[in-house]
């Protein structure tokens, strides 16, 4: 991992203009924004590299190395950094995210912290509002920041009424297959039925819509049809997703990546499936209408589509460092920070010089870049926060 030294700025509010990676001043603009004009509003923070399963595409059989206790974010610090996110910065979505957020004792702890604390910084923001007493006409509803999470779901039905209960919104599933033989070889662990099991609990408790998220692999593509039946069944928004080079193992290679178009045909043998373009032009997910609806499918093409050119996403590890970028190497230390006494500017701020040098796509700044073309990154997908 390389840290970046950003520096720390003073005048509250107005970032100093002085972090010029490329020789361009940075606008005088809270928000975090990068030399590209993106704008990230869109929060993963991964708590923990610790999982339960031990999926082929991300982790090594014998897991991650564990990050010391002292040195993971807590509950408070984390809701530190989601109140100067959201009323200084611009954050008006957070995904918690891991290795598997479920591992966390204090997940309701840290989904309590940050929802006191998102919902502190909106009241903060709206004119004639102090966090106690919200103003009558503030659009209260429409300004609520999301606070969502992306789970395996294995224990989920033992805490989901908990959860919600602290401030979660929204729970994406990861299920690659339906197959207890082919999930058992894929995750190295036979959980089928606990992962079922979480998702019928999300439901009922109230998390809808679920959305399924699957990693679109060449041992699983036959069994792509029955994992959209399931998911159509139960009504869950099921959402394919290309292979990335972010497996620990770093067996990826871009033969493997099963096409749109590949799955489409599996898929079409058994549903009518009708293009319904993308929920937003920047969505990541193209759909489909599935037997006429309302039921869609997405297909996520992060590899042979690459949508850097969109990325509206800034990341912590669970370390507290900040990555512009899934596919770049460079982090800044945040929880240094709180950890050695600066104040909320302080932190915005470094936090802005460190999306401000984000790289153009795919961890690089070059323009010539193949939209298929990766940085490898020292970090797995489970150790960055998928
Ligand atoms: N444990 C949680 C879960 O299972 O959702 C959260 C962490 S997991 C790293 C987040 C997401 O990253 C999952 O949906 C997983 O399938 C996805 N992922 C992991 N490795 C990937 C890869 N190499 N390519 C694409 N997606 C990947």
């Amino acid at each position: 991992m390389a840290a970046v030294a950003l520096g720390v700025p003073s005048v509250r509010g107005v970032p100093r203009r002085a972090a010029t990676p490329g020789g361009r001043p940075r606008p005088a603009t809270p928000l975090l924004v990068d030399r590209y004009g993106r704008v990230a509003r869109d929060l993963r923070v991964s708590i923990t590299t610790a999982c339960s399963l031990r999926c082929t595409y991300c982790m090594p059989a014998e897991g991650l190395p564990l990050v010391p206790r002292d040195e993971l974010m807590t509950p408070e610090e984390i809701g530190r950094l989601v109140g100067i996110g959201v009323r200084d910065l611009g954050i008006r979505d957070i995904r918690f995210t891991g290795g598997e957020p479920l591992m966390r004792r204090d997940l309701e702890e840290i989904i309590g912290a940050a929802r006191t604390a998102a919902d502190d910084a909106m009241a903060a923001l709206r004119p004639g509002t102090t966090a106690a007493a919200p103003a009558a006409d503030a659009p209260a509803s429409a300004e609520r920041v999301r606070i969502a999470m992306t789970s395996n779901a294995l224990g989920l039905d033992k805490r989901v009424d908990a959860l919600v209960a602290a401030g979660l919104d929204r729970v994406n599933v990861s299920l690659d297959t339906v197959d207890r033989a082919a999930f058992a070889t894929l995750t190295r662990r036979d959980r089928l039925d606990d992962v079922l099991t979480g998702i019928r609990a999300a439901l009922a408790a109230g998390l809808a819509p679920v959305k399924i998220n699957a990693v679109l692999l060449p041992e699983t593509l036959t069994g792509a049809a029955d994992l959209l039946a399931w998911a159509v069944e139960h009504g869950c928004n099921l959402r394919f997703i290309e292979e990335m080079p972010l497996d620990a193992d770093g067996r990826w290679t871009r033969d493997d990546v099963v096409s749109a178009a590949d799955l489409l045909g599996v898929l079409e043998s058994r549903f009518r499936l009708t293009p319904a373009g993308r929920e937003d032009p920047s969505a990541p997910a193209e759909e489909w209408l599935v037997d006429d609806g309302p039921a869609t499918v997405g297909i996520i093409a992060s590899v042979t589509r690459s949508f850097c050119g969109a990325c509206d996403r800034t990341r912590l590890t669970a370390e507290g460092t900040v990555r512009s970028c899934l596919f770049g190497n460079e982090e800044t230390d945040l929880k240094a920070l709180l950890r050695n006494g600066a104040t909320d500017d302080e932190v915005g701020d470094t936090w802005r010089a460190a999306m401000w040098a984000k790289p153009r796509a795919h961890g690089s700044d070059a323009v010539e870049l193949a939209a298929d073309a990766f940085a490898r990154t020292e970090r797995s997908m489970g150790a960055i926060g998928g």
